[in-house]
């Protein structure tokens, strides 16, 4: 017989023919090709949906098409459909080529009517009968009803009431009669017809409705939530029924070939005795776990185990399947790949590998940063059903419980005292920083995920929600009001989700991460055998991904412990040491000393004594790594008192008759130095203009750290970089500026070798690439100011003023601040890459910037032939992940999500 694009039947098909006949159909083929007790039957394919969703009527050659199958099943199965002593029934089951589970509809035991009902009865008893019959009229009318199918549950819920039981089946023959009469009414009422008595008009009316619930409302939005094109329709499979219903030695089952939590490699699931289709996972009755079918239907239990084992060695993967067993014979009714949990996904592939039922490479494949970085921080154990009282971005993931206070030095204190607190604020600057870093958790009114306290709080590897819709935060009366109708007092107790953008009101149980403290320190012991499975999955996977990886993996780091914890991490180096950093917080004044000039040599001399102390401990731990420094990079008002703070505190001073110089020169000079757009400022290299001093300073504090771990032995490996250069000019006179202080010798007589290199994160420097390399020993890609000047859009709040209003009306698909924009920015990035090798063949490539740490842009930078990234390094593992796998995936997508 030839196929038809339009009707394939189980033996005809397979596997792969998964857009043809949907992931249920494809397997369905495929495992009766494989031999397993499938029931028979067939599969109206994608190819009639899409004609029938296009015409509005079904393909004319299909109605021949399904008598003809529907004669062959009469046959291998030896019954009639809805007819005779013995009637053949069928399901009419949904299934596209993307799983949606719960979203379109199935119908069971189509072909039963007033009359088959008695033959069906005469064979398996009255109580089965009418059990199937109300079923199906239940599923039938729920797919004609769509919405209003409350009123059927209704009749259910009516008719156990009134029988006293919990569920109906345990209604007595009597009743369930009753019921399918009460059903009947009210699909007649609502749809003006009634179940069709002919088994042939019944199953002609399911397909087409199945074929509708394409575009049922939950189905489109389930579609537009997961990215399922819309154009793809589902498949009808037409399937001969089996009862799991016909009593006790009958039952209805669910299961995974392993655990899908924990990845362990031991069959999991469910069965429910005398159950049918979807009992066993509404939760209507009690199930027994899948351990328990050994004694009660050790025959049919041995069976599966053993198809089991066939599936996942031909699937090569975890999956589910969900089977029947009728009267002690075992029926398998669906399988496909299985979802796992993030943990499962490493150890499954990991142990598959290990047998070598996959290979490495594919294990790497088959896991993501996404499913690492879930197991790197810590969870809240149960916050299933405990109310969130306010939700923003999830900035920088983790779940942390603390005390809320308003304003940093609180922080401080309250953390002095051992105390864990939440900082809540309407955004943070600089000065917060003390206040971040003595916090377990930020959370934010306005900003976005590149927002100062969403960077900080990553880069420190703090909690963070930020851009909380409509919270306003009263710093004054130390307290927010939530759009909830919350209000948050200081010392109030909140439990902060970064992972989810959730806050909750009170304290909620947090699980540590173990994955995290174990490869943070590889000496830590895992607390059971799970976690030492997990970790010792995530290792060997890792191992591999560095085994593949071209890209380098450095980290972003101000701090001795910082720089450690990179290097434990993976990190070979660290790619953006941010001077300005070091000046943060009480050290501030330093700054605004040398700005205003009131002791500006002694100012200065206290800045660098700070930076060689910093450095040398950041260059000790990177022993022998590269170690990349930028020269100072302050948005300046940052580092200066607030113009309006300074005026109102004059204007009261001068109200009370008082004049106080110093004040009035600091206005001064906070007003001399206000900049209205200072992200477009005096910054970076423009430095070196007006300040030269306050840039020196860190590249003597470099010299003279390395001079002084050299003398002790150490094979410190420092580089520079300048900051926002967007003229070749620019970068030769910071060149010449930075090449006198690395002639200075040291205590040896000896001088360094420093490479110089340059940030492209201005469009023009991208275009003026070529010259620029000409001077640069490497360029480093500052991605997050390159997207803010490129787009013209402030990284600082561009996510909560209009950033996400885009994203909801469709104009635009992702963050450019989350994941790189490959068209714009990452075409400069190609262009500065390519003229700069123009320049010079061999010139260093990296990335700084928060882009670095995402998993879809590495595999961008893997592509554009970048030579490193440079992340957090909380971030330093998933970048290492990604790395490895954008190697093995090669031009592939980063998310494989037919599996
Ligand atoms: P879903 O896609 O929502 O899982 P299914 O088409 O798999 O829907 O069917 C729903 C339930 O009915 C499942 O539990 C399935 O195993 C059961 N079922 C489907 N077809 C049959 C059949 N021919 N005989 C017995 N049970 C069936
Ligand atoms: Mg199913
Ligand atoms: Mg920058």
């Amino acid at each position: 017989m030839t196929a038809s694009p339009l009707l394939v039947r189980f033996d005809d098909g397979d596997r792969t023919m998964a857009d043809l006949l949907g992931g249920k159909g494809a397997n369905l083929a495929e495992m009766t090709r494989m031999g397993l007790p499938v029931p028979h039957g067939f599969t109206i394919t994608t190819q009639a949906c899409r004609e029938y969703l296009a015409k509005g009527q079904v393909p004319a050659e299909l109605a021949a098409l399904v008598t003809s199958a529907m004669a062959d099943l009469e046959t291998a199965t030896g019954q009639t459909f809805g007819a005779g002593d013995d009637p053949l029934l069928v399901s009419v089951r949904s299934g596209a080529r993307f799983s949606m589970p719960g979203m379109m509809d199935t119908i069971l035991n189509v072909g039963l009517t007033d009359s088959s009902v008695q033959a069906l009865a005469a064979r398996g008893g009255e109580r089965f009968a009418w059990d199937c019959y109300r079923r199906l009229v239940q599923m039938y009318g729920r797919t004609m009803l769509g919405a209003e199918a409350a009123h059927l549950d209704a009749a259910v819920a009516d008719a156990c009431a009134g029988a006293g039981v919990a569920d109906p089946t345990a209604l007595s023959v009597g009743r369930l009669m009753d019921l399918v009469t009460h059903q009947r009414q009210v699909l007649k009422e609502q749809t003006g017809h009634d179940l069709p008595q002919d088994p042939h008009d019944q199953l002609r009316r399911s397909v087409e409705a199945v074929f509708e619930s394409w575009n049922s409302p939950r189905a489109r939005l389930y579609r537009a939530h997961e990215g399922i094109p819309e154009d793809l329709g589902t498949a009808v499979n037409v399937v001969q029924m089996v009862y799991g219903n016909t009593g006790p030695r009958s039952g209805s089952g669910v299961c995974f070939t392993r655990d899908p939590a924990t990845g362990s490699p031991v069959p999991y699931g469910d069965y429910l005795q005398n159950a049918q289709g979807e009992d066993v996972v509404n939760g209507s009755r009690q199930t027994v776990p899948l351990a328990a079918l050994e004694a009660l239907e050790p025959t049919a239990f041995d069976q599966l185990m053993s198809h089991l084992a066939g599936l996942e060695r031909h699937y090569r993967d975890l999956c589910d399947v969900e089977f029947t067993i009728e009267d002690g014979a075992l029926w398998i009714l669906q399988t496909r790949v299985g979802k796992r949990s993030p943990a499962a996904a490493f150890v499954i592939a990991a142990d598959l590998a290990r047998h070598e039922v996959i290979t490495m490479d594919e294990a790497l494949a088959r896991v993501d940063g996404h499913q690492l970085e879930s197991l790197l921080h810590d969870q809240f154990d149960d916050q299933d059903g405990l109310p969130w009282v306010a939700a923003g971005l999830p900035a920088s993931p983790g779940a942390s419980v603390g005390e809320a206070v308003f304003d940093s030095d609180s922080a401080v204190s309250a953390a002095a005292e051992g105390r864990a607190v939440v900082l809540v604020r309407a955004e943070t600057s600089a000065e917060d920083l003390p206040g971040i870093l003595a916090s377990c958790a930020v959370v934010t009114a306005r900003g976005g995920l590149a927002s100062h306290a969403a960077v900080v709080a990553r880069g420190f590897g703090r909690t963070c929600v930020t851009g909380v819709e409509g919270m306003a935060v009263d710093e004054a009366a130390r307290q927010a009001h939530l759009p909830s109708g919350v209000v948050i007092h200081q010392g109030d107790v909140l439990s902060v989700d970064g992972t989810t953008g959730k806050l909750y009101a009170g304290p909620l149980p947090i699980r540590p991460s173990s994955v995290a403290a174990a490869l943070a320190d590889p000496s830590d012991e895992a607390p059971d055998a799970v976690v030492a499975r997990l970790v010792g999955s995530v290792r060997q996977i890792l191992a591999q991904a560095d085994s593949r990886a071209r890209l380098k993996v450095l980290a972003n780091a101000e701090t001795g412990p910082q720089a450690a914890q990179a290097r434990r991490l993976g990190a070979q180096g660290i790619g953006l040491c941010r001077t300005e950093h070091m000046l943060l917080g009480s050290r501030r004044h330093l700054v605004e000393r040398v700005i205003v000039g009131d002791d500006r040599p002694g100012a200065l001399l206290e800045i660098e004594r700070i930076a060689v102390d910093e450095l040398t401990q950041i260059l000790r731990a990177m022993d022998g790594l590269p170690v990349v420094v930028r020269l100072l990079d302050p948005p300046l008002h940052e580092f200066l008192p607030d113009c309006e703070d300074l005026a109102v505190q004059a204007a009261l001073e001068a109200s009370a008759g008082r004049v106080d110089p110093g004040l009035r020169a600091r206005l001064e000079t906070a007003r001399r130095w206000h900049q209205v757009n200072p992200m477009l400022g005096l910054r970076g290299v423009r430095l070196l203009t007006v300040l030269p001093e306050l840039v020196d300073v860190h590249v003597r504090a470099l010299v003279a750290a390395t001079h002084g771990l050299r003398a002790d032995g150490f094979d410190p490996r420092p580089e520079i970089m300048v900051p926002l250069v967007a003229d070749p000019a620019e970068l030769a006179a910071a060149r010449t500026r930075i090449r006198q202080h690395l002639e200075v010798p040291g205590a040896s007589g000896a001088t360094v070798p420093m490479p110089i290199g340059v940030m492209v994160e201005l469009p023009r420097a991208a275009l003026r690439a070529g010259e620029l390399a000409r001077l640069a020993d490497f360029f480093s890609f500052g991605t997050n100011d390159l997207t803010q000047t490129t787009w013209g859009m402030s990284r600082d709040d561009a996510q909560t003023s209009f950033l996400s209003a885009y994203r909801s009306s469709g104009l635009l698909e992702r963050d450019p601040f989350e994941s790189i924009d490959e068209e714009g920015v990452g075409e400069l990035v190609q262009l500065a890459i390519e003229r700069g090798r123009h320049t010079k063949a061999d010139i260093g490539l990296g990335v700084c910037g928060e882009h670095a740490g995402d998993p879809g842009s590495i595999h961008f930078f893997a592509r554009a032939g970048v030579d490193y990234v440079s992340c957090s390094p909380p971030r330093v593992v998933i970048a290492r992940l990604e790395a490895g796998r954008a190697e093995v995936l090669g031009g592939r997508a980063t998310t494989d999500d037919t599996r």
